[in-house]
């Protein structure tokens, strides 16, 4: 049976960069044998103006039967579809790894997983103007938690089992209190400390070898993710999952980036080790790996984008790593 991924391009630099990413899963797929059924469908800002919908009844239907969806970035209509996908497969888990790359300038050493709750928090979409307030509620919920907790206990226990729990429960001391405590119990047995999301922010660029598996609700994941990506080496190179129980959907942590849009010099690697991730997560680590290994040498021969330093356009590198599988 083939693996069913469902591909949406996406917005922005988002059909350059995916473009380019699926010369590299092609010829990973043909390389080690892995029998995917592609097929590829609009949303987001582009589907809105052509169908009046972000997410048009068709590509919903293809997403609603395909085991992993690969997207690209969204613009403007991002909460209709990736946080739609997010939460109608309750994809709880966004696994978002910082490493630092070879031949990309290094701001820090840095090598740690974030594993941001991804369903829940000032996400959820209950906010309200009444006169002269506006109001956004903050759902946490120990279900929530304890599900994302298990998934940051997995990836530590692959690792060197020490998890940060980030929060503000100084201030939050009911809502992020409550996560906190529902993830020290669900990490018992690891070595596990707790920070404040202020102090997480600065200790990233201090001294971001001090994190392995950083646990944190939504929002915090969020900006501290951007803020992680840039300490290893920039937004274009930083992958993700959005994993569920039984659906995963990935995707570069980047947006659509409108400003560089259709000049062909968007960087493909974050898009490239998203897909290593799906792969990783269908059980074919070894395919994971060697597309990690050809973007190192894509790096290392300086076959790269203008935002690392390079010359070379979108498409230009998503071949060279394809060839290099
Ligand atoms: P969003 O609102 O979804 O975050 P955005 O348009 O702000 O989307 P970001 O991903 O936040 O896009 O990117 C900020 C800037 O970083 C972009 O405007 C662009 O200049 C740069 N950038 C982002 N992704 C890439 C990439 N893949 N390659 C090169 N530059 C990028
Ligand atoms: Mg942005």
């Amino acid at each position: 049976m083939p693996y069913k991924v469902l591909v949406i391009p996406g917005d922005g630099i988002g059909p350059e960069v995916v473009e380019a990413a699926l010369h590299v899963i092609n010829a990973a797929a043909a390389k080690y044998g892995v029998d995917l059924e592609i097929k590829i469908a609009e949303a987001g800002d582009v589907a809105l103006r052509k169908y009046g919908v972000a997410m048009p009844p068709e590509t919903l239907k293809l997403a609603d039967s395909a085991d992993v969806i690969f997207k690209g970035p969204i613009g403007e209509s991002a909460y209709d579809v990736t946080s739609l996908i997010r939460m109608r497969y309750v994809l709880y888990a966004n696994i978002r790894p910082v490493k630092n790359l070879p031949g990309v300038p290094v701001v820090k050493e840095i090598d740690c997983v974030f594993v941001r709750e991804n369903v829940e928090d000032v996400y959820v979409g209950a906010e309200y103007k009444i006169g002269d307030v506006a109001i956004a509620l903050k759902v946490i919920t120990g279900v929530g938690t304890r599900r994302v907790a298990r998934v940051a206990r997995r990836y530590a226990e692959m690792r060197k089992r020490k998890v940060t729990i980030v929060h503000k429960a100084n201030v939050l001391r009911v809502v992020d209190g409550f996560f906190r405590d529902v993830a020290l119990e669900e990490l018992r047995g690891l070595e596990v400390d707790q920070m404040y999301v202020d102090a997480a922010a600065m200790e990233l660029v201090r001294n971001p070898l001090r994190f392995d598996v950083v646990l944190t609700t939504n929002q915090y994941g969020d900006i501290l993710t951007d803020l992680a990506a840039q300490v290893a080496g920039g937004i274009g190179l930083a992958p993700s999952g959005n994993i569920g129980d039984t659906k995963a959907m990935f995707e570069p942590v980047h947006g659509a980036a409108f400003d560089i849009a259709g000049k062909g010099i968007a960087n493909p690697i974050a898009t490239i080790l998203s897909a290593a991730m799906m792969f990783e997560w269908i059980g074919r680590g070894d395919v994971a790996q060697a597309i990690r290994r050809a973007v190192e040498i894509s790096l290392e021969k300086n076959i790269k984008t203008p935002d690392i330093g390079g010359r070379n356009t979108t498409i230009e590198v998503g071949k060279f790593i394809a060839s290099a599988i």
